[in-house]
């Protein structure tokens, strides 16, 4: 670690899953132009779906998603039928038969619905949509649920990739955070999902959670790999409690403070790196010849609301209470409120209650961002020609630099802006250099490592 990283931790940046981020988008945008830009999609190109569940069975206590705890069937049987209504209304203002490319289940758990209405929403997308031979149809599983019923449910489904939450494998973290998973029952989840054909694994891993120290997150990973996940993510925990109150129940004077945040993920990474896995973008990990690795050797990785990826497509529909999906012109989100969600999927309407619509500006900052997030590089000047929009008025964000340059976490050659190889747990921060919306001084992210 170096004291420059130390320095700059603290800061509160966003991740940078979208730009425009959430928090941007305006309860103004109108219903009416989201089915216009549907109307527009073209019939050939394949598409992404994002189908979001906001249930559990118990809150852990460091959830940062949109989910609520129920333990009762009804609710589920009755999301499951908003869920394939709402696929029928979308499937209307689309294109017949439109191609699909990949889907992913998020949550909440997915996994929490009965098994028979999840076969019932994979029906409802195979009636309207048409899945290309090689979709990618991943799904994220809290390890607690998988048995081997479910897992048949899931290779049924067409399901290809998993992801399941490890966060920590020491008992007393897991206390700590409300979410207690032996080793044993995360090998069974991945030995039942193996043995129906699901072969791509990815396991999740958290750092800074409390009572984590060096010793801790070592054995997690080694015990993790003894699992041979072909992808990782590290991800940080973000202590949100003011938009999160359920994080109140985390000690918050046995959370690691900036410095050992730092040495906690320095260290997992370099056991990762040990075992073979290689660091892909600023939080995920996989082996040589996994597809994301071999997405971010070639340039191809891209990042959206899942974090990295190597999805192609342009344009993503979320479905399910607030959801968020994204088309060339813009994003949209649906209804976060549950009743609202549901008011609007009974009387046959999309259920968005918010969205942005980019300019010329703001597709321009998104490409810079997003090239940062991915590449660690990126040629302004070139943006600024391809989005015809002002060389000069991008080029004072450079001003936003200078320390980072100054610090050795970023360099410019001209308009080519890099991420230096020891500035990269910081990209968030260069990125946050040409964010027009948090120069506005709008917003409270979490900390930048
Ligand atoms: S299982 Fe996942 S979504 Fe549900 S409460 Fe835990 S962290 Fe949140």
């Amino acid at each position: 670690m170096t004291n420059v990283t130390l320095k700059y931790a603290s800061r509160s940046v966003p991740r940078y899953t979208s730009y425009p981020t959430a928090p941007h988008f305006s309860s103004e945008f109108s219903r009416d132009r989201y089915e216009d830009w549907l109307r527009d999609v073209d019939a050939k190109t394949p598409i992404s779906l994002y189908l979001h569940v906001p249930f559990c069975d118990s809150m852990c206590h460091y959830c940062g998603c949109y989910t609520k705890v129920t333990r009762q069937e009804k609710p589920l049987r009755d999301y499951t039928a908003l869920l394939v209504r709402e696929i029928a209304i979308l499937a209307e203002k689309l294109p017949k038969g439109q191609p699909v490319s990949h889907i992913h289940w998020g949550g909440g758990t997915p996994s929490i619905l009965p098994h028979d209405c999840f076969l019932d929403v994979v029906e409802a997308l195979r009636t309207h949509f048409c899945f290309n031979e090689d979709i990618e149809h991943a799904i994220e599983l809290d390890p607690r649920t998988v048995t081997p019923a479910l897992a048949e449910t899931l290779g049924k489904a067409g399901i290809n990739r998993a992801s399941l939450g490890v966060q920590d494998f020491d008992l007393k973290v897991q206390e700590a955070v409300g979410r207690v998973q032996p080793y044993e029952v995360v090998k069974a989840s991945v030995e039942a999902l193996r043995a129906v054909g699901i072969k791509e694994i990815n396991l999740d891993l958290m750092y800074g959670l409390p009572f984590q120290s060096l010793e801790t997150i070592r054995n997690t990973v080694d015990m993790t790999i003894s699992l041979d996940p072909s992808r990782l993510a590290l991800f940080g925990y973000a202590h949100v409690p003011w938009m999160k109150k359920h994080q109140r129940l985390i000690p918050e004077d046995k959370l690691p403070g900036a410095a050992e945040r730092i040495a906690l993920f320095e260290e997992a990474g370099r056991a990762l790196g040990e075992h073979g896995y290689e660091q892909i973008g600023l939080d995920h990990f996989a082996k040589h010849d996994d597809p994301l690795a071999v997405a971010a050797r070639e340039g191809q990785m891209r990042r959206n609301f899942q974090g990295y990826t190597t999805d192609e497509a342009d344009i993503l529909i979320g479905i399910g209470a607030s959801s968020i999906g994204k088309l060339p012109q813009g994003y949209v989100q649906n209804s976060p409120d549950f009743a609202g969600w549901e008011r609007s999927v009974v009387a046959g309407e999309l259920p968005i209650a918010r969205g942005i619509e980019l300019d010329k500006d703001d597709k321009a900052r998104a490409t810079i961002i997003m090239s940062l997030m991915t590449a660690y590089e990126v040629d302004v000047a070139a943006v600024a020609k391809a989005f015809d929009v002002s060389l000069e008025a991008l080029r004072t964000c450079y001003a936003q630099l200078q320390e980072l340059e100054a610090d050795g976490v970023a360099e410019r050659e001209g308009d080519v802006v890099r991420v230096t190889q020891s500035g990269r747990e910081l990209v968030r921060l260069v990125a946050a250099a040409f964010d027009a919306y948090l120069q506005a001084g709008k917003g409270r992210h979490s900390v930048a490592v």
